[in-house]
């Protein structure tokens, strides 16, 4: 299998042995999951599933970041317990998952369970010469790692702007560098709720330290693939490889995927701008399957505006689908699944597998019969359980 790594800028055979480890940027629980959402997960579903059929042993993590800033606001907007919203969301999240036939994650930890670890992993940082206090906080000192910013290759303008403007404070008055980072944020305020008392004191972690815990806890190191969607490669996961280093580790990971994302009116779906389009509403009126359909469409290093019609067009697809495939002849369902999985192998080609339906619906005239390789492939696609 090819697949496009973003860390080389290039295709890489991607050939795990016996077991391919994978890690994916999970979501924040404070509000439902979006297509945008949707479409992340489902394209790391399809590559765990054809990884699976060609035998391989998946272990795909996925966290859930339930200590985050947007958590506390959303909560305290709302007049609710954070930890009650995060759950609340979590599971709202799990059950879309589930609904729409994602295969089972091998872990989906919680920020908020790793608190200890966090801590540790940031007075090593520490120790390391890595981090540094101001004020009651921890910052990851970047001007000690010549590489930072290799990884996403952007220009020191565009590492300013995407730091200012996902989650980092690169106008804090006192740092060495305006892009380091935030590691841990001390909290002396014994009413603040989502405060851990640490070995480093009383606080919480920062967002990317998260993820390097999880990942090596659950995975070890060096992993086979990183994920998440493409706003993650900067601050996100540049800040994780950062941390990586910083705590002796050869490599993070091996290979890196991200998914570009959906627009809708024009721009990035996204609870800023609220142009958001909800999985939990559309599955009111669509099956699971044309929802995979109709988001197969888009090729996920692309992405692109969403088009409403498209779950219309999938619908049509999927009946045209179900209806061949009750008269599909061996022969012809051997040479669909043989196709899928060449676009599979292409760097998940869903132009191609969509392609491939079609000219399968259109023409498939063989006789009435069962059809078990035709189950396995609308398997491999994740349409049918
Ligand atoms: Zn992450």
């Amino acid at each position: 299998m090819r697949l496009f790594d973003t860390a080389q800028k290039q295709y890489i055979d991607f050939t795990p042995t016996g077991v391919a480890s994978i890690y994916t940027c999970g979501i924040t629980p404070y509000d439902s999951a979006h297509l945008g959402h949707i479409l992340t997960f489902m394209t790391y579903d399809l590559l765990q599933r054809r990884l699976e059929d060609t035998g391989l042993e998946v272990r795909l993590v996925r966290n859930i970041t339930d200590v985050d800033e947007p958590i506390y606001k959303k909560a305290a907007e709302l007049g609710v317990d954070y930890r009650d919203l995060a759950a609340q969301e979590t599971e709202l999240f799990q059950k879309v998952l589930r609904q729409l036939n994602l295969r089972p994650a091998y872990a989906e930890p919680k920020a908020s369970e790793y608190i200890g670890e966090m801590a540790a992993a940031v007075k090593t940082l520490v120790d390391n010469n890595y981090g540094y206090k101001l004020d009651e906080d921890i910052y990851f000192d970047t001007t000690k790692l010549a590489s930072f910013g290799s990884f996403s290759g952007f220009s020191d303008r565009l590492l300013h702007n995407f730091m200012a403007v996902r989650g980092g404070d690169p106008m804090r008055l006192g740092k060495r560098s305006p892009l380091d980072f935030l590691l841990w944020r001390g909290i002396s305020d014994l009413n603040d709720p989502a405060a851990w008392d640490s070995v480093i004191g009383r606080g919480r972690p920062g967002w990317h330290i998260e993820c390097t815990v999880m990942a090596e806890a659950n995975l070890g190191t060096p992993f086979d693939l990183h994920g998440g969607g493409d706003d993650l490669i900067f601050p996100h996961h540049e800040c994780e490889i950062a941390q990586s280093i910083g705590l002796g580790q050869a490599q993070m990971a091996r290979h890196w995927m991200h998914i570009a994302p959906l627009l809708y009116a024009g721009e990035k779906m996204s609870k800023s701008l609220g142009n958001l389009v909800f999985a939990k509403d559309l599955l009111t009126t669509y099956e699971p399957a044309v929802i995979r359909l109709a988001l197969m469409r888009y090729h996920y290093r692309t992405g692109g505006e969403w088009q409403p019609e498209f779950l219309d067009h999938a619908d049509e697809l999927w009946t045209r689908l179900q209806i061949a495939g009750s008269i599909c002849s061996p022969v012809s369902a051997q040479s669909l699944l043989n196709e899928l999985q060449i676009a599979l192998d292409d760097d998940l080609d869903t132009h191609r597998i969509i392609h491939a339906l079609e000219e399968f619906a259109a023409h498939n005239d063989g006789p009435i019969r069962d059809c078990d390789v035709f189950s396995q492939a609308m398997r491999l696609l994740g349409l049918i359980a």
